[in-house]
């Protein structure tokens, strides 16, 4: 492999997503060539512990024989059929019932499946309309989500997302998404006492509902930990406040579990963290492992009874991609949901990410120019600031987070850089020994740059 040859190649055909094209013409992303375990290996032969997870998805690590061989075996059985209304196949009604059956603390009565995370948020978005033009009352179509929160890239999810650089260039979107602020304990102007934060915050969602007017909110949609916006991890009263308020307004509550399902979190789903049910789950990422595309929405008997009991004849939903319950990514999934309750990986998750976020911590102290480290399970964010005292985050300008980066990069450690923080989200196979070399490394890292 002429790797100098790749590069270029990169440079010229390839536009990377969430990136200036002109930009990546002239960097040099690190090219990816091999993986094992926990471990990855780049073009140069270079080999590093992956604290990314390929992106929060490849949970059970880059080389499980099972998952990989169910792959194979389905290629050989049925590599393509639909599940479309004339047809369906084997693998889409195991996994279906083998979720709903994974998932029954929650109440789930059906799943619908599509190729990822984002596709699994529009789902559920569009469902809880029709839901609620089904059940008369077409006026509820709003919908309220949180500031940093991360829905994925379509429409309706870019319209909830909480982040204006992921918005700007594709406005107007959806009409009626309305936002609230997220129960940040770091960065919020109203108080240090978390549980006076989570008060106040489900508070701001029930002002929200009450002067957009409840009859006219169809649903609020959250992660049950943010990811992307920088692993923003609520208090424990929140979540249960915020099913209150759903409750008692009659609005749905759907928990975007792309980056927390399937044990990231330490917990099978990160609504079970928090003790709370939802009325629909957006799934995608840790379901297959990553290694195949597979989005999924878990829908409530709540919910599915409407759609089942319609008798107007407007409950077919129109939410069917060529590729939904692809049989290859369903057998994937079957084979990752088996590895899951083998390899025991909540479990795993809580265990030795309880070790990484004590090891971590203590970057506050330590380190001139980390602000905060926060996290739950095996995701975890390092907030970089330019003045501690204040709590100012890093800008764009500052080359810091870059070359902490930089630095663990060539000590062995893949970390992603999000705005001012450090994102590891490691496969959640991980042993104890590797987390401590991933804390090894940021250590040095650290204080390298400082
Ligand atoms: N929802 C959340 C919480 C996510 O973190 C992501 C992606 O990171 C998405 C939705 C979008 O998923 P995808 O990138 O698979 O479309």
């Amino acid at each position: 492999m002429n790797h100098e040859q790749l590069k270029a190649d990169n440079a010229q055909f390839l536009w990377h997503p969430m990136a200036h094209p002109g930009a990546m013409k002239k960097s040099t992303p690190d090219i990816i060539a091999k993986g094992e375990g926990c471990w990855i290996w780049d073009v140069d032969g270079h080999k590093m512990l992956d604290g990314v997870g390929g992106l929060w998805a490849c949970n059970l690590g880059h080389s499980n024989k099972p998952v990989r061989d169910a792959i194979v075996a389905q290629m050989d059985e049925l590599p393509f059929y639909n599940v479309f209304r004339g047809t369906t196949h084997v693998r889409a009604i195991e996994l279906s019932k083998r979720l709903v059956q994974m998932m029954q603390p929650e109440d789930v009565a059906t799943v619908m499946f599509s190729n990822g995370g984002s596709d699994a948020v529009e789902g559920a978005l569009k469902v809880a309309r029709q839901y609620w033009k089904l059940k008369g009352q077409a006026d509820r179509f709003k919908f309220i989500s949180l500031r940093q929160g991360y829905h994925g890239v379509h429409f309706g999810g870019m319209s909830v997302n909480g982040n204006t650089n992921f918005r700007r260039a594709y406005e107007p979107l959806l009409p009626g998404c309305f936002h609230i602020d997220t129960p940040w304990a770091y960065h919020n102007p109203y108080t240090d006492d978390p549980i006076r934060l989570g008060e106040i915050c489900a508070e701001l969602l029930e002002r929200e509902i009450v002067f957009q007017g409840p009859d006219t909110v169809a649903a609020f949609i959250a992660e049950p930990v943010q990811g992307a916006g920088g692993v923003i991890v609520p208090p424990p009263n929140y979540w249960p406040l915020v099913r209150q308020i759903c409750d008692k307004y009659g609005v749905l509550l759907i928990a975007d579990e792309v980056v927390t399902g399937f044990g990231r979190s330490g917990e099978l789903f990160g609504t079970r963290l928090w003790g709370v049910n939802a009325d629909m789950w957006c799934l995608a990422k840790g379901i297959s492992s990553g290694y195949i595309p597979l989005g999924a929405t878990a829908i409530n008997r709540r919910i599915a009874d409407v759609f089942d009991a319609d008798t107007t004849g407007t409950a077919s939903v129109s939410h069917g991609y060529t590729y939904s319950a692809h049989p290859i990514a369903a057998a994937a999934a079957l084979a990752t949901l088996d590895q899951i309750e083998a390899l025991d990986i909540p479990g795993n998750a809580a265990r030795v990410g309880a070790h990484l976020q004590t090891r971590l911590r203590k970057l506050v102290d330590t380190c001139s120019f980390v602000g905060d480290v926060r996290g739950v399970g095996l995701m975890l964010g390092i907030e970089m600031v330019s003045d501690k005292a204040q709590r100012t985050p890093m800008t764009r300008t500052s080359d810091i987070p870059a070359r902490v980066a930089k630095a663990a990069y060539k000590a062995g450690l893949m970390v992603r850089i999000s705005g001012p923080n450090l994102i590891l989200s490691p496969p959640l196979v991980i042993t104890r020994e590797e987390v401590d070399f991933m804390c090894d490394v940021l250590e040095g890292a650290f204080a390298a740059v400082q």
